[in-house]
Order: structure tokens, then sequence, then C-alpha cells
């Protein structure tokens, strides 16, 4: 999970969020969870440029497990860092939103206080992580406060950063880049290509 600097919330939805958020939690007491979210459309700006404008933030990453590229190999979906059945008036918030990969997404309506939001300022990949080399497993990092131990494995469980093969989609990745590393040395590599890259920073050799 790379660090994510947030850019400014986009004009259209900083007018509407609050309202929306509001008739969520309204129709939500009213007719309950199952009555169904929309996004919403306004001055023609809706999901779709929502999309973009998060995806231009990660470089079409996913914003937790950092897979790539969003939107074409993958599916975007937008991710509510608090849930919106339990939080209906961020639904629509910018800086609860998320892009965000199908696997990523399977956290569902699970939240908690400890959970290490990428945006954060005060979040940083190597304050809360380490990386298991054998495995390509995330591990807490065993040198930080045990808050901070216990805020990265609820990161790693909730997101499922070590199921579903994405261990050895890691190191598939570390080996496939330094695979083209070697092979050109004058070739200019750009990593934002590649999935994972908070992983093959640190494992490039
Ligand atoms: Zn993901």
């Amino acid at each position: 999970m790379d660090k994510i600097t947030r850019s400014a919330e986009p004009a259209w939805l900083a007018e509407k969020w609050q309202e929306w958020g509001e008739d969520l939690q309204a129709k939500y007491a009213e007719a309950g969870k199952a009555s169904g979210f929309i996004w919403h459309q306004y001055n023609n700006q809706g999901y779709k440029t929502l999309v973009e404008a998060l995806s231009a933030m990660t470089v079409r990453h996913c914003s937790f497990c950092d897979a790539f590229p969003m939107g074409s190999s993958i599916p975007n979906t937008i991710e509510h860092f608090k849930p919106k059945s339990i939080y209906p008036l961020f639904a629509y918030k910018w800086d609860n939103l998320f892009l965000c990969c199908g696997i990523c997404q399977r956290k569902g309506d699970k939240f908690d206080e400890m959970l290490l939001k990428p945006d954060s300022d005060s979040y940083s990949f190597d304050d809360y992580f380490d990386i298991h080399w054998d495995t390509g497993e995330l591990i807490p990092n065993r040198d930080a406060s045990h808050e901070a131990q216990a805020s990265a494995l609820l990161t790693i469980e909730l997101y499922q950063l070590n199921k579903n093969g994405k261990p050895s989609d890691r190191k598939r990745e570390l080996t496939h880049y330094q695979l083209m590393k070697n092979s050109d040395s004058s070739m200019s590599l750009n990593i934002d290509e590649f999935s994972f890259r908070f992983y093959l920073t640190r494992g490039v050799s």
C-alpha cells in the first residue's frame, strides 16, 4: 500500500456531497440499507469523472494492493473507506473515496478506526509494513509500536493483501521488472507502468 497524495476535491462534489449524504442517510433510515446506492450526476459530472480523478491520483493503480492497470485489465471500482452502509453521510465525501480493485473491494462493510488510510498525513509504508521476501507477503514492521503493528495487521487482513495469490503476484512482478531493467541499461523503465510499486522499489537490485 503506497502513500497517496490526495488531489483537490472536485468542485461539483464539494458542492453536493453533504446533501447527497444526508439524502442517503434518510433513505437508509426509512427503507433500509438494501434500498440501494447510486452515484449521482451533477453539472454533467458523475461516476465517470470521479473515477478519472481518483485514477489520476494513483496513476491507475489500486489504492490498496497497487495492482495495475486499473480500468483496462482490472475493472475500476470505487471503495468507500468508511463503508456507506455504516457512514452514509460520507458516501460521497471526496476523502472517503479510493480507486480500488475487485479483490481489495471484498473488504465490504468491515471497518475499524485502526485501519490504515493510504492518504493519511501520518501514513508511510515503512512506518507500518515490512516485506517477507521469501514469500512475497506483507508483514507488520517489527520495530513499530504495538499499536502500529496492530493497524498494519488489520489492514493486511481486511484488504486481503496476502490472499488471492497477491504474494506470488508480487514476486512475479519483481522478477519481470528486474529482467526488463537488466535487459537494457539505457532503457528508462517507468515504474508507474508496473503493479506493486512499493514491492518493486524495495526489492530491485
Ligand atoms: Zn487492490
